[in-house]
């Protein structure tokens, strides 16, 4: 393995976006950078679409926010609907305004986010992405990293560290024999991108809809009228008639609504799941291959974000004499911060929308959205919720 490779080549397996900005903060950290990704190119399924105001200076750091606002939009309002009360609540995110040059949410589809850091990873020197390039072996000693690519047992593509960020069925993670313990929830989520007039059926631009049979939560995606629309359903319907069973679940949530015109969908089995450690040797783990979430709150991808953040100063000093118990520490911290901040936060929010049939608990719930939108106080706080993903680690 250790056969003369360079010893700032690090290997990304994975073009989604966690790959692709962990690669763009190591290359323009001066590292050489190779990307294997399995597919032709970027992946486009409707998933992660909501950039939290805290991982923005981030994406402002690496040179993406500007471009991300352009092809996207910032947007601060939110609102909360029970369908079982009738009542709905909306606040704004503008008094973070005096903390942050952020105060705002950015809205994207993140095959979009990826495609804004490939270029601008294509235009520096010692980056490659090769595509159709699926890592099936990887081999580790002291001194260097050795990923197969295909069938072809000579295809060994030799790097010094190596990073797995090949999603939630993470090929990297099975190789290194990591288990990715959790449970599956019983649900079915599907979301899907559709064209419908939410704004003139009284949406804003995020509602979260609580109800424990037509929960939903619906987000502009861009400001040409592509919306998300997600909502969960019992896996035991059949998975080929999600398609036909949009009209009714629509008319739960609008009235005179007509089928939608959907332009892509997917359904989607959800998870709370999170390795042991992030790192083992010379392999690194980064986003869902490390730790996979339902999707509500979106805290996947921003959790994603923060490890890149954290992970690419790390090993860039690593490379450069450290010593790399640093790497153990941005493990430990990466995962504490997804198992006891994250994980539990996206349940309970999973609950409150999809799954609460108990109307105590449900008024409860509706109580404290509306305590938390009436008091600033308390709004300041829980908007600052998701900053608490961040990791600050001391590089010495
Ligand atoms: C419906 C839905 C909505 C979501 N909304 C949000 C949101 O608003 N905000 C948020 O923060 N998060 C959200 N998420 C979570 C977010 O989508 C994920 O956290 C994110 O995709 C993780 O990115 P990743 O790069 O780690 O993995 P992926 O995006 O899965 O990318 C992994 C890449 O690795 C490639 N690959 C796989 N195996 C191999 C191999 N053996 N060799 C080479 N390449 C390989 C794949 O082809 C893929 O390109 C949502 C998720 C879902 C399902």
């Amino acid at each position: 393995v250790s056969a003369a490779q360079p010893a700032d080549h690090v290997i990304v397996v994975g073009a989604g976006p966690a790959g692709l900005i962990t690669a763009l903060g190591l290359a323009r950290g001066g590292a050489r950078v190779t990307v294997l990704e399995a597919e032709a190119a970027i992946v486009p399924s409707p998933r992660a679409m909501v950039y939290q105001w805290s991982v923005l200076q981030g994406l402002a750091d690496l040179e993406l926010l500007d471009a991300a606002i352009e092809r996207g939009f910032t947007k601060s309002d939110f609102e909360f609907r029970s369908l079982p009360t009738g009542e709905s609540i909306r606040w704004t995110m503008e008094l973070l305004g005096d903390e942050t040059p952020h105060p705002f949410n950015v809205h994207l589809g993140q095959h979009l986010l990826a495609e804004i850091a490939l270029e601008r990873l294509l235009q520096l020197p010692g980056a490659r992405v090769c595509w159709n390039s699926p890592v099936t072996a990887l081999e580790q000693d002291r001194a260097g990293v050795a990923v197969r690519v295909g069938d072809d047992p000579d295809a060994f593509v030799r790097g010094a560290w190596c990073i797995g960020a090949d999603g939630a069925r993470s090929t990297v993670r099975r190789l290194l024999g990591l288990p990715f313990d959790g449970i599956t929830w019983p649900e079915r989520f599907v979301a899907t991108n559709v064209r419908f007039d939410f704004t003139g059926a009284g949406f804003c631009q995020s509602t979260q809809i609580s109800d424990p049979d037509h929960g939903a939560i619906v987000s502009q995606i861009d400001l040409g009228g592509l919306w998300r629309w997600t909502y969960a359903e019992p896996a035991d319907l059949p998975v080929d008639e999600v398609r036909s069973r949009m009209p009714g679940r629509l008319s739960a949530l609008v009235d005179d609504a007509v089928d939608p015109d959907v332009e892509s969908f997917q359904p989607y089995r959800m998870h709370q799941r999170c390795v042991p450690a992030l790192r083992r040797g010379r392999v690194l783990l980064v986003g869902d291959s490390a730790h996979a979430t339902n999707p509500t709150g979106g805290y996947g991808l921003t959790s994603a974000l923060f490890s890149s953040y954290a992970l690419v100063p790390a090993l860039l000093a690593v490379m450069d004499g450290a010593g790399d118990d640093l790497l153990d520490t941005w493990s430990a911290d990466r995962r504490r911060r997804f198992v006891e901040i994250a994980s539990p936060r996206a349940s309970e929010l999973k609950r409150i929308l999809y799954t609460e049939r108990d109307p105590v608990r449900h008024a409860q719930d509706v109580a404290d959205v509306r305590r938390g939108a009436s008091d600033p106080d308390l709004l300041r706080e829980r908007l600052r919720f998701s900053a608490r993903l961040a990791s600050t680690l001391t590089l010495g």
